[in-house]
Order: C-alpha cells, then structure tokens, then sequence
C-alpha cells in the first residue's frame, strides 16, 4: 500500500480562499474581524510563529496586530493588557503566544482572556464546553486535525482512535474530539509500557510526541490513517515529523507530512475562530 498524502497545506489554501469571501462579505456589513496576538519576550520560534499567523491574517484580509511585551514584563502587566483587549469591542480573538516566561502562570493569563475572545480555545469554559459538546472555539490544533480527516470523508465512527501524548494544546482535546464523532479511544504517553501494542490497534493513529521519526511502519496496522503533529528541528536545519514518513507511507492509507501537513491547519482553524468570533457565535 502507498499512503495517500493529505496536505494541510493544499486543504489550507481552499479554507482561506472561502475565509477571504466570507470576510469581503462581512465588510460590506462593516464587521472586521480583528485578531491581537500577544507576543512577551523574544524567543526565534515564538517570533516566528506570530509573524506567521499575522502573514496569513493579512492574506484574507482580516486586520491584527502584535502587541510585543518585553521578557520582563510582570504578570499584573499582562493582565491589565488583557483586560483593555476584553473591553475593546474592535478586537474579536485575543491570542497570548505560550511560552511565557517563568514570573508568569500560564493559567492566570489562559482564564484572564473573555471566554468569547479565547481564539485559541484553551480557556476552562471552552474546554468545557468542547467536552460536552457545546458549540465553541475548538483549540486549533486539533480542530485542524478534525478537519483533515473530514476533508477526506475518513470515517471516525466506531473506529479505534490511538493519540500518543496527552499535553492540553495537542493531544488530550484531540481525543476528546475524535470521542465526540464516536471513535473509540486510547491515549498512549511517555508512561505507556509496550506502545506497540497499543498502536498497532490503531485505525486511526495521532502522534504529538516531539521526536523526531519515533513511529515507523512497524507501529502501524496495514491501512490506518496517521497523522504526525511533530515539529522536530534537525540538526542540518531541517524540519521532520514524529513519524518516519516513508516508512509509514508503505503501510498507511492516508498520511499527514511535515512540513506542510498539520503545521498550515493550526493557524488556518485559528483565522476560522477569529472570523467565528467577529460573528458573534460564540456566547
Ligand atoms: P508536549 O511535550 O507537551 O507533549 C508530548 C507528549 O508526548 C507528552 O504527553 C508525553 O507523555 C508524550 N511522549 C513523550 N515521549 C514519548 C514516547 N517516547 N512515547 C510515547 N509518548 C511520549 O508536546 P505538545 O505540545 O503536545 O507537542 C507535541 C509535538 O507536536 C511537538 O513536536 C510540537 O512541536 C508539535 N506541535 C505541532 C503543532 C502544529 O501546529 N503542527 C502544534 C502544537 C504542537
């Protein structure tokens, strides 16, 4: 079997074509959905990434800014800055790129953002709401993931879903979605003894581990459907997946790369939200 590619990168560029309309069409009813990213300190990788989803925020014609808040800045600071952004009724997503650095707890800033703003969909209430089902921000990641596998009508149902890592961003809520459509599911971590076994069950396999080619053919049922969320950075510069891609691809029936597979969807799922936002679906 030779896995067909999904890219996230080519299923990106028709959401973003449709989001572009949608927006024109929100302009001529004088909505612009605006998205503030708030960037602290100056990691490369942090830099990078928001710069990344200001580009594509550009290309549809959504208007958002940075705001860039120096390494030092104290947890009180931050937070007046949120508050101002939950007052303002012109910005509709309010996204805090994480890391943050250590004089900061992240779950302040996460719970200080309006629930109806939360772009990311890691608020409390959101995640709630995502376990019961409610209509609400889907964190973006796993949106992105849902989206792919739709996009290829993959049947969930019934399906046996195995997510390895269990980190609240990635794989926890992705499972939880995967539960939603009615997959069976099994969470597989850097605990889990004899992961094999577990993978090898899998009809549909979600790796977010972060190490580089861990997941080869010797992982996979014949047929399943393996979507690689790592980013891991060689040390020649270039980027690879957590899973061994040629080596999956010989066993798979439907495969994510990296780059270009889910890396595109999560900023993609996160101009969905802010459009969501700026409607107003969100209460
Ligand atoms: P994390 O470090 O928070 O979690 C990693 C998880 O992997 C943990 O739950 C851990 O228990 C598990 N794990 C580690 N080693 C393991 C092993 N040998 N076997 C089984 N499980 C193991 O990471 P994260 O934030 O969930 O991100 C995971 C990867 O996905 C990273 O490479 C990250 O860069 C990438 N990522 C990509 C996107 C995207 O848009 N494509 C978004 C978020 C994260």
């Amino acid at each position: 079997m030779v896995a067909e590619v999904i890219s996230g990168r080519d299923l990106s560029m028709k959401l973003k074509a449709e989001m572009k309309q949608e927006i024109d069409t929100l302009k001529e009813r004088g909505i612009i959905p605006h998205l503030t990213v708030v960037l602290v300190g100056d990691d490369p990788a942090s830099r990078s990434y928001v710069s990344g989803k200001k580009k594509a925020s550009n290309e549809i014609g959504m208007s958002s800014e940075i705001i860039e808040l120096p390494e030092s800045v104290s947890e009180v600071e931050l937070l007046k800055v949120i508050n101002r952004l939950n007052q303002d009724s012109t910005v509709h997503g309010i996204l805090v790129q994480l890391p943050l650095p250590v004089q900061i707890n992240v779950q302040h800033i996460i719970e200080s953002i309006d629930p109806k703003k939360d772009v990311d969909g890691f608020h409390p209430i959101n995640i709630g709401k995502m376990m019961t089902g409610e209509d609400t921000f889907l964190p973006c990641t796993p949106y992105g993931i849902m989206t792919m596998l739709h996009s290829k009508n993959i049947s969930i149902e019934g399906k046996h879903a195995v997510v390895i890592g269990r980190s609240n961003i990635v794989g926890k809520p992705v499972g939880q979605l995967l539960l939603n459509e009615n997959a069976t599911v099994t969470y597989c971590h850097s605990k889990t003894k004899d992961l094999k076994a577990f993978t090898k069950l899998a009809d549909i396999l979600v790796v977010a581990i972060g190490k580089p080619n861990v997941i080869t053919k010797d992982y996979l049922k014949e047929g399943a459907v393996v979507i690689d969320v790592g980013i891991n950075r060689l040390s020649d510069g270039t980027l690879t997946g957590d899973v061994d891609f040629k080596s999956a691809s010989e066993v798979a029936s439907y495969i994510t790369p990296v780059p270009r597979g889910v890396g595109p969807m999560t900023i993609t799922m996160l101009l969905h939200n802010t459009i969501k936002a700026a409607k107003g679906l969100v209460k």
